[in-house]
């Protein structure tokens, strides 16, 4: 083979003569590293503008799991904070399991040195002096639901303790589709308004955003590796994994993208516009109260959070959350001067 057909086998960049390291069918584009990581970062701006998730001015608060994907979400989000004009500061929750957990606060650490971002660290143990071990076993429920109801409870009141205007969220498109498939096939069509690119805020509740509505799983792989993220590279210890409907509808999704490539984008994007459509098959909601000990929103008298450790410690712990959120936010100097603005 002649040297000039060897070369012109080195297949270029879309936008430059670097060597391109990935292609985007769903784009029809070849791209570099630095053009990889760029069409990211331009991919997520133009969500947030789309489906209008942050604006000018705000607070963000970034829930930070230690995960390639959340992490990589709040690196991607300092770059635009600084051009989109809005404020960021990270929040990790650490669990208390174990060794995963260390590490997976070590990793996010690790990265908002590096960037440069505050951060808020809440330890379960020191909190409610339990971790979510301890928790799991004291009750019937499986631990990612325990856990997602935690975390839920603890990410809404560090945000209102910041007075933060949004909380972001580190889903992606791999995340979410199945769980909507998986909705819809079993028609709770309900269930499917709460995994659009965001949830409303409501009295005492900080909305959700996810900017990574539209972008894939292996994209985020992709940029952590380019980006050098620090990252825990392993799956929660406590996390169940089977054959289930999502792992079914999962391939079922990858064999439609790659024979259309685009099929998942272009779906994504139809069930946004559609989400006032699905929010009409929630069960009638109930207007939300306050929960009599701690004073969150709940639809019942008592909220979950509150009830669980009223359940597995002994003493609703809601009250005591709060009351300590609070004094880590305000030694961090991180209370907001402004009024808050919900
Ligand atoms: P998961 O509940 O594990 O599906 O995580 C969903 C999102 O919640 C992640 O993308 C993060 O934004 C956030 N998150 C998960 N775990 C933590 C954690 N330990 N601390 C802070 N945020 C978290
Ligand atoms: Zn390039
Ligand atoms: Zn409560």
């Amino acid at each position: 083979m002649s040297e000039k057909t060897a070369a012109t086998k080195v297949i270029k960049c879309s936008f430059c003569d670097e060597q391109a390291v990935t292609v985007i069918r769903y784009a029809k584009l070849r791209l570099c590293r630095k053009h990889f990581t760029d069409f990211i970062v331009r991919k997520v701006r133009r969500s947030i503008e789309r489906y209008r998730l942050i604006e000018s001015g705000w607070r963000v608060l970034v829930a930070v799991s230690g995960g390639k994907d959340s992490n990589s979400l709040l690196h991607i989000l300092a770059k635009l904070s600084k051009e989109m004009n809005f404020e960021i500061i990270a929040l990790h929750i650490d669990l208390g399991i174990g060794e995963y957990s260390k590490k997976s606060r070590e990793a996010v650490e690790k990265l908002c040195k590096g960037l440069g971002v505050p951060l808020v660290v809440v330890d379960l143990r020191e909190l409610i002096g339990a971790g979510l071990p301890d928790i799991v076993a004291r009750t019937r429920r499986p631990a990612c639901s325990v856990c997602g109801l935690i975390k839920r409870y603890v990410i809404n009141v560090v945000g209102v303790e910041l007075g933060a205007n949004v909380v972001a969220l580190g889903h992606h498109l791999d995340d979410l589709l199945p769980y909507i498939f998986k909705n819809f096939i079993l028609q709770n069509l309900g269930e499917i308004s709460k995994l659009g690119p965001k949830t409303e805020s409501d009295e005492g509740l900080i909305g959700r955003v996810r900017p990574l509505y539209e972008v894939f799983e292996s994209e985020l792989a992709l940029y952590a590796t380019f980006e050098s993220i620090p990252v825990v590279d392993e799956t929660c210890p406590l996390t169940i994994r089977g054959r289930s409907l999502e792992s079914e509808v999962r391939d079922f999704l990858e064999r439609l993208e790659s024979r259309s490539p685009g099929f998942k984008i272009g779906f994504a994007r139809s069930i946004a516009r559609n989400i006032d459509f699905y929010r009409r098959g929630l069960a009638s909601s109930k207007p939300l109260r306050r929960c009599a000990y701690c004073g969150m929103p709940t639809s019942e008298d008592v909220c979950a959070f509150c009830k669980l450790t009223e359940r597995t410690l002994g003493k609703p712990m809601g009250p005591i959350v709060r009351e300590k959120v609070r004094k880590v936010i305000a030694s961090l100097g991180l209370v907001r001067k402004s009024e808050a603005s919900n």
